[in-house]
């Protein structure tokens, strides 16, 4: 997860209670001493993984540079993800790549919220959720679910305050990582309740039609 500020999002929450925020942005929770794993966010909040790609003319762009993630779908004219390679963990280009921002190729989720989403209140769940009045094909980008990056035992005091009341997802996201023979695994721990998007308003479905996935840039 890297801060990034060409993030074209227009969106705004109508409770001005709440704060809107571009990108995830680390929680500013009470330092606990304790709480070795907000510690080790606060380190590794921004970094960036030093293996930019060299693409500085190439004419098929970055679509296969950092692994496969995407594909041009010209009938809407927008990248989508490509689902028929498995991608595990979408990796974009970043400052620490050659190529040139508006040609690059795997550039989609750091740009922002895709057009024309509304929040709409439903009479019949009694909450707001998240619609679109285009046609959205099949890979294609929605939008970030941000908030503040928290720790575990945050999310468990936060879970517990909320109770009463949840209307926001604490979103938990494992990342598998394959590197050679070694595997591991990340846990992201996303709230959105008081600071977030416009992903706050994606609501869970029992027969959903979109689902997340994990973005790193490198
Ligand atoms: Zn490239
Ligand atoms: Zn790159
Ligand atoms: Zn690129």
């Amino acid at each position: 997860m890297t801060s990034n500020l060409n993030v074209f999002d227009f969106y705004e929450h109508e409770d001005r209670s709440l704060e809107y925020v571009l990108e995830n942005i680390l929680s500013d929770q009470s330092i606990d001493g304790s709480d070795n794993e907000f510690q080790h966010l606060q380190r590794e909040y921004n970094s960036i993984l030093l293996n930019g790609c060299d693409c500085i003319s190439s004419k098929f762009g970055c679509l296969e540079c950092h692994g496969r993630n995407y594909k041009w779908f010209a009938e809407t004219g927008e990248l989508v993800l490509d689902t028929d390679n498995s991608v595990d963990l979408i990796y974009e280009c970043s400052s620490s790549c050659k190529c040139e921002p508006s040609k690059c190729t795997n550039r989609l989720v750091q740009k922002g919220p895709r057009a024309k989403l509304k929040i709409v209140h439903s009479n019949l769940f009694k909450s707001k959720g998240l619609f679109s009045s285009d046609h959205i094909p099949k890979g294609g980008f929605i939008c970030e679910y941000a908030g503040e990056i928290i720790s575990r035992k945050e999310a468990h005091n936060r879970l517990k305050k909320y109770e009463q009341n949840l209307d926001n997802y604490i979103l938990f996201m494992t990342e598998r990582i394959k590197e050679g023979h070694d595997k591991s695994s990340t846990t992201t721990i996303i709230d959105p309740t008081k600071r977030g998007n416009i992903g706050r308003y994606l609501n869970h479905s029992c027969n959903p039609n979109c689902e997340p996935y994990s973005q790193n840039e490198t």
